[in-house]
């Protein structure tokens, strides 16, 4: 077998855990991040001889180094996403600095939740992908339980079996949102289960469904009833006002699908989800028909540890204060570092949880009435629903059963993708 040259690698050949292809589909080594940066030179190069850029020099410079940062991996190096890396710093920093004083505390504690709310609607705006808050999520759970396990357990307040308990709810947290992550489970279009496949001509892809003028479309019907009617395969008719609203309403413009009833377009996601609820920016992901079960449970569990473990550490650091008033006053705690750092962890873990707990009830709730979070959102801006509670409660009337109907139906959902004979149009 012929040698080949280090300078015309085999494109073909696999990749080593160092190796990967360049975002120009060239060979390239993580060794060698610093060298040959033609964007870079090139923008230099301008600037030395103080010549304008060009327009997209920067985001060029920008793409390659990011391109560039990677880490070794068996299929070959991986790309480093920038947005995993500002929790893993910011985090500690700022926890450390917030448990050098009240004030500092209360500043920091108050600017990093406003911080993180302004990121989101920033992100959300641009519906733009991000790994940020799966980042904060992950790393706040981890970084909260080795200071429980660094600063808390060592004073002694703290049993085997409350640490026990503690690591085992972090455990199951993580397991649950494992399972959700798997998907939320993705819309067909109608397939071979249905009586009837609808295939719409009309459709135009630059136009946003809402915009389409019902009465003109036209539909075409293969029926597959009798053999007859098999035969007579393609039926064109002219659709009612009525087709048309449910065409309107399910066609998807970008998936280019007819998608079931309570399936919805995810545009960070960028396709449609079985009987979405929302996109959920602290997984990185759509929670829909398949995984709402399992996000339900990991909020759950999360909410339940982070409470016990508040509990432990508010026992530990303010003993002889009660439990439901410590964390508003605890004399003494910033005498000493250790407990000030606990005490402000714990005072970080309230505000999430809070923020989880608020989003836990909102499901609760919806789950009760049968609601999915995007149907209570197009209610409220159709204003087709009914207003509980100040807008807490957005009951809809289109698919509620009964309290415990609706709560064994959600049960059991489970992860059908293709949709049923009475969820298509
Ligand atoms: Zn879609
Ligand atoms: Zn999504």
């Amino acid at each position: 077998m012929k040698k080949k040259s280090s300078k015309e690698p085999d494109p073909d050949e696999p990749l080593c855990c160092c190796e990967y292809l360049d975002r120009r589909g060239g060979r390239s080594h993580i060794a060698a991040c610093c060298c040959d940066c033609e964007d870079l030179d090139e923008a230099c190069d301008r600037w030395m001889k103080r010549e304008p850029q060009k327009p997209d020099s920067l985001s060029q410079v920008v793409a390659t180094v990011t391109d560039r940062l990677r880490v070794p991996w068996l299929t070959g190096a991986k790309r480093i996403d920038l947005s995993l890396l500002p929790p893993l710093i910011l985090l500690p920093v700022l926890l450390h600095i917030a448990a050098l004083h009240l004030l500092l505390g209360i500043v920091v504690l108050t600017l990093l939740p406003g911080m993180v709310l302004w990121y989101y609607y920033f992100t959300h705006r641009k519906k733009g992908r991000t790994l940020f808050f799966l980042s904060l999520a992950l790393f706040s759970l981890a970084y909260m339980y080795y200071l429980f396990i660094t600063e808390v357990v060592p004073q002694g307040n703290v049993s085997i079996l409350q640490m026990g308990v503690v690591t085992f709810g972090v455990v199951l947290t993580l397991v649950s949102l494992t399972l959700t992550k798997r998907g939320p489970g993705f819309a067909r279009p109608c397939s071979a289960d249905t009586h009837s496949t609808i295939t719409y001509h009309t459709p135009l892809p630059d136009r946003d469904s809402a915009q389409l003028d019902g009465s003109r479309h036209q539909v075409v019907i293969a029926s597959r009833g009798s053999p007859l009617q098999q035969k007579a395969s393609k039926v064109v008719v002219e659709a009612d006002k009525e087709q048309n609203d449910i065409v309107r309403k399910n066609w998807c413009h970008i998936c280019r699908m007819v998608r079931p009833p309570r399936a919805g377009h995810c545009r960070i996601c960028n396709t449609c989800i079985q009987r979405l609820d929302h996109h959920c920016v602290w997984i990185n992901s759509c929670v829909g028909q398949a995984n709402h079960c399992s996000f339900l449970m990991t909020l759950l569990l999360f909410l339940l540890t982070s409470l016990y473990g508040i509990s432990l550490v508010l026992r530990s650091v303010c003993p002889h204060e009660n439990l439901l008033t410590a964390l508003l006053y605890c004399p003494g705690v910033y005498d000493q570092y250790s407990s000030a750092l606990s005490f402000t962890c714990a005072w970080y873990s309230s505000i999430v949880t809070g923020g989880m707990l608020h989003l836990l009830v909102l499901q609760l709730i919806n789950i009760s009435y049968n609601v999915t979070e995007r149907e209570a959102r197009l209610a409220v801006r159709e204003k087709t629903g009914r207003s509980l509670l100040w807008g807490l409660i957005i009951d809809t009337g289109l698919y509620s059963r009964g309290f415990c109907s609706n709560w064994l139906e959600f049960l059991t959902m489970g992860s059908d993708s293709e949709p049923t004979l009475t969820d298509l149009v």
